[in-house]
């Protein structure tokens, strides 16, 4: 299995360093976050250590979004929150400060102050098409 010795999460895989678990399977582990935006945030990984998606097998995707759909239930089940976010980060710009693939799972409730949400602005349809086109020729 892929790992980095100097990955926190890596460390958290292998029992190096505590976590609160969740779940775990072959492929996956899920804990709770240590610094939650809310109660019951947690984060569900792939345990090889993969830095982000693009690096990720599809296949691996797979099985962390198998894992992920079980402890969002869970979590919908034990707090029962007005909503709910899955968040996934890649890169510095996209505000990742953990380079090995997951994907968070942040309960939500109305007004919470949770500073992600954005106002929509029409765009323009002109450029949206165009870009539509390009994305579209590359998956082919
Ligand atoms: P990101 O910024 O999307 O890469 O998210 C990384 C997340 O990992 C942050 O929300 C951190 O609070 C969380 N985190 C970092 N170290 C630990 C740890 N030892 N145990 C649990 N969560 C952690």
């Amino acid at each position: 299995m892929k790992r980095d010795p100097d990955c926190i999460f890596c460390k958290i895989v292998e029992g190096a360093i505590p976590s609160f678990k969740l779940f775990e399977n072959d492929a996956t582990l899920a804990f709770m976050d240590i610094n939650p935006l809310n109660d019951g945030h947690c984060l569900v990984i792939a345990k090889p250590h993969h830095p982000d998606l693009f690096d990720l097998p599809p296949a691996l995707l797979a099985e962390v979004a198998l894992s992920l759909a079980r402890v969002a239930r869970a979590v919908r089940d034990e707090l029962a929150p007005e909503g709910l976010n899955l968040l996934q980060a890649n890169g510095r710009a996209a505000a990742q400060s953990v380079p090995h693939f997951h994907i968070h799972v942040v309960p939500r409730r109305m007004n919470d102050g949770a500073s992600l949400n954005w106002t929509p602005r029409p765009g323009d349809m002109k450029a949206i098409g165009q870009l539509a086109e390009r994305i579209r020729a590359r998956i082919g």
